[in-house]
C-alpha cells in the first residue's frame, strides 16, 4: 500500500491511495456492498457513477454465502464481478448490533446465526482468516462496538479488549495484507486517546475512528472526530466508519480524513430522498408529479441524463423497481461529485467556501 499526499490544506489532505495496483484519490467514500451488491446497482452502474472502491461486510458474507464459496470463485471481487477496490468490516459493529444476546469473552464473541440459528463463533484471528480469504483490499481489525450511552467503566474495559483483539488482528494477518486499525474509547477523550497511541505503536497501515453515529448528539460526534483525526499518523489514511451526511463529510475533510462510508446515499435513495445541487428533493412530494425537468438539472448521472423526476415519481408510486435503481444510480454519483469538489477545494484551498455552500444546502438531512 502507498499513501502520497498531494495538497494539504490547513489539516484536510489531498492524496492518493495505491493497493494492489489500484487508485484511489481521498477523501473518498465508500459505497456500501455489505452483501457483494451496492443495492439495486450491478458494477456497470457503479462505474458508471464513478465509484472506485465499495465497502463489503466480512460478517455476512461468512454466513452467506459461506467464505468456502467465494474464495472458490477466486476472491469477491471474481465473485462479483468487480475490478475496483474493496474494503471489508471485520464484522465487530454487525456481531453487536444483532439485538440478541452475544456472548463476549476474550477469546471472541459466540451468537446465534440470525439466518439459521447455528451457533457461531467470531474472533479476531477468525474475521482476519475471512477477510483474507474473501483477498479484500483493505481489511479492519476485529472489535468490540458497545452502545451508547455507555458509562465510562464499561467504556474503558471494552476499549482495552479491543486493543487485545487489535493485536490478535495483527499478528494472524498472515498474508501480510492492507489492515487498518479501528479506535475505540466512546464518547471519552481520555479512553480515545489510550486507544489512539496504543494502536499507533502496533503500527497499522491505516486508522479508522470507530464507535461514531451511534446515537450521540452530532455535536458530540464531530467534536470527537476533530479531536482525534488530526492527532492519527500524517503519512497514513484517516478514516472515519458510518458517517455520511454531506456537511459531516465536509467538516470531516476539514479535521484531516481521508476516508468514509455510509448507508445514506444508498438507503436514502431507496426511501425518495435525493441529494441535489439545490439541496434535498423528496420524490413522493405532490409538486414532482407533472415535472418533465431531471432531478437535478446541474447533474450529469445516467439518471437525470434520461429520465424527468415526474416519471421516476410515477415509477416509484408503482412501487416498480426501477425507481430504486435510477435514485440510487443519482445519489451515488452526486456522492462521487461531491468528493471531487471537496478534493478540488482542497487544492485550490477553497474548502471554507465549499463548505459554506453545504451548510446552506444541507442543513437539515435526516436518515429516512
Ligand atoms: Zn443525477
Amino acid at each position: 500500500m502507498k499513501f502520497n499526499i498531494k495538497t494539504t490544506d490547513g489539516n484536510a489532505r489531498a492524496a492518493e491511495l495505491i493497493i494492489n495496483k489500484k487508485h484511489l484519490n481521498t477523501p473518498a467514500f465508500m459505497t456500501i456492498g455489505t452483501y457483494g451488491s451496492v443495492k439495486s446497482l450491478d458494477t456497470v452502474d457503479l462505474k458508471r457513477c464513478n465509484v472506485d472502491i465499495i465497502l463489503s461486510n466480512a460478517f455476512h458474507l461468512m454466513l452467506r454465502p459461506g467464505t468456502d464459496i467465494i474464495q472458490k470463485h477466486g476472491g469477491l471481487h471474481e465473485y462479483m464481478n468487480w475490478d475496483g477496490l474493496i474494503l471489508t468490516d471485520s464484522g465487530g459493529y454487525q456481531v453487536f448490533s444483532l439485538g440478541q444476546d452475544v456472548m463476549v469473552n476474550k477469546e471472541g464473541a459466540v451468537f446465534r446465526s440470525p439466518f439459521n440459528g447455528d451457533k457461531v463463533t467470531m474472533t479476531p484471528e477468525i474475521s482476519i482468516d475471512v477477510q483474507s480469504k474473501l483477498n479484500t483490499d483493505i481489511m479492519m481489525i476485529f472489535d468490540e462496538c458497545i452502545k451508547y450511552p455507555s458509562d465510562i467503566t464499561s467504556t474503558k474495559r471494552s476499549m482495552e479488549l479491543s486493543l487485545t483483539w487489535a493485536e490478535r488482528s495483527r499478528t494472524s494477518n498472515y498474508d501480510n495484507k492492507t489492515l487498518f486499525g479501528i479506535v475505540q474509547g466512546g464518547m471519552y477523550p481520555e479512553l480515545r486517546e489510550k486507544s489512539r497511541q496504543e494502536l499507533i505503536s502496533m503500527n497499522f497501515d491505516g486508522y479508522a475512528i470507530g464507535g461514531l453515529s451511534v446515537g450521540e448528539p452530532q455535536e458530540l460526534m464531530r467534536e470527537i472526530i476533530d479531536e482525534n483525526a488530526p492527532r492519527l499518523p500524517l503519512n497514513k489514511p484517516r478514516y472515519v466508519m458510518g458517517i455520511g451526511k454531506p456537511l459531516d463529510i465536509a467538516y470531516a475533510v476539514r479535521s484531516g480524513v481521508d476516508m468514509f462510508d455510509c448507508v445514506i446515499p444508498t438507503r436514502n435513495a431507496r426511501n425518495g430522498q435525493l441529494f441535489t445541487s439545490q439541496g434535498i428533493k423528496r420524490i413522493r412530494n405532490a409538486k414532482y408529479q407533472d415535472d418533465m425537468s431531471p432531478i437535478d438539472k446541474n447533474c450529469d448521472c445516467y439518471t437525470c441524463q434520461n429520465y424527468s423526476i415526474s416519471y421516476i415519481k410515477h415509477l416509484d408510486r408503482c412501487n416498480e423497481i426501477l425507481a430504486a435503481r435510477l435514485m440510487t444510480i443519482h445519489n451515488v454519483y452526486f456522492y462521487q461529485n461531491l468528493m471531487t469538489q471537496l478534493r478540488t477545494a482542497i487544492v485550490n484551498s477553497s474548502l471554507d467556501e465549499l463548505i459554506g455552500q453545504l451548510e446552506n444546502d444541507f442543513k437539515e438531512v435526516k436518515n429516512d
